[in-house]
């Protein structure tokens, strides 16, 4: 099936014939992955769906506080086996985390998702590498349920896809996507105060991270590209949790003439979480995967094991190289 209006389609007679419904993000959950589970897990919940709302990572504090229905997120399901199960914002079977092992004991399997080179590992993919958040694809299903986006729906799209588009900077924003935010907006949410919450509420401890990591900033001798890392120790010394690095890496992209950015971010068990973002040309979706990863074009992510000199050394050389291959 091709036709994105029939798979559309086809997805929402799944959802309307179904009793119960679950709902997962990826792991390491971020507003995109968060405010599509809300959206419609809330307009599901509407319909008169039994739905269970998952999540194979906590939540990051400031999405708790924001996002109508949050709180009602599971790490586990509960109860009743949901019939179908659809995945939202996972571009393969292990960003399901804990869930992963479990997609086979569900009659059917909805995809909806928005990287580059993702995987089929369901009954129905919905996947658009074009579109810039996963919340608006599930814009698009909601009209084609059809479901009423009231406030609190409108607010977890709002989420998701400015989140995913660095507040409306993105190269993927199209002129849809402002036509999207502008029907969100006339249900009346306080598109301010929510980027208030967003940008302008971090815990101080966010700050505090950010200029550890910034001691470690280093740019190449060609100045295009810029690496920085904090390792866990600097973590546990600051009680810092991993969404207090979140924001770190959208830094030493800024600087001009910087193409690429990397952070090196250890993780509780040792490995280094990679962040790759471009500027104008580099496809990182391509550079993560060399070391296992993916994402999109201009952000993607992956984890390395090794010692943190071994580890730089190894991805840097590839970044390097790929700077070297894809210049412009
Ligand atoms: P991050 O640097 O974690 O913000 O991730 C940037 C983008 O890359 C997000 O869209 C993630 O979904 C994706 N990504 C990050 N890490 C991985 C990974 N290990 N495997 C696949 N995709 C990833
Ligand atoms: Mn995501
Ligand atoms: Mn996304």
């Amino acid at each position: 099936m091709t036709n994105r209006l029939e798979l559309l389609s086809a997805i929402a007679d799944v959802l309307r014939n179904a009793g119960s419904v679950a709902l997962c993000g990826h792991i390491m959950p971020d507003g995109d992955s968060l405010g599509s589970v809300l959206a419609l897990g809330l307009a599901l919940r509407r319909m008169g769906k039994r739905v269970q709302l998952l999540s194979p990572d906590p939540l990051p504090d400031q999405y708790l506080n924001l996002l109508p229905g949050a709180a009602e997120i599971q790490l586990e399901l509960q109860g009743e086996w949901p019939e179908v199960l659809v995945a939202l914002d996972c571009s393969d079977p292990e960003r399901l985390g804990r869930f992963a092992p479990l997609l086979n004991s569900f009659n059917t399997v909805v995809i909806i998702d928005h990287h580059a080179g993702g995987i089929d590992f369901g009954h129905f993919y919905l996947n658009d590498a074009q579109s810039p958040a996963t919340g608006e694809l599930v814009y698009e299903l909601l009209r084609a349920l059809p479901a009423d986006i009231d406030a609190a729906i409108a607010l977890c799209i709002y989420v998701s896809i400015n989140t995913d588009t660095g507040a409306f900077r993105y190269g993927l924003v199209r002129p849809a996507t402002h036509r999207i935010i502008a029907a969100l907006m006339e249900t009346g949410i306080d598109t301010g105060w929510i980027n208030r919450q967003l940008y302008e509420e971090q815990p101080l401890v966010s700050l505090q991270v950010l200029s550890e990591a910034l001691k470690t900033l280093t740019v190449s001798s060609c100045g295009r590209l810029a690496s920085m890392y904090i390792a866990r120790e600097t973590l546990n010394r600051l009680n810092a949790r991993d969404e207090h690095a979140d924001g770190v890496i959208s830094y030493p992209r800024t600087i001009k003439g910087v193409e690429l950015a990397m952070f090196f971010r250890e993780l509780a068990d040792g490995k280094w979480k990679v962040s790759f973002r471009s500027k104008y040309f580099l496809d990182v979706n391509k550079l993560a995967s060399q070391f296992g990863g993916g994402g999109h074009y201009r952000a993607s992510g992956c984890t390395v094991e090794g010692k943190l000199a071994d580890v730089r050394r190894q991805v840097t050389e590839a970044a390097l190289a790929a700077l070297e291959n894809e210049q412009k």
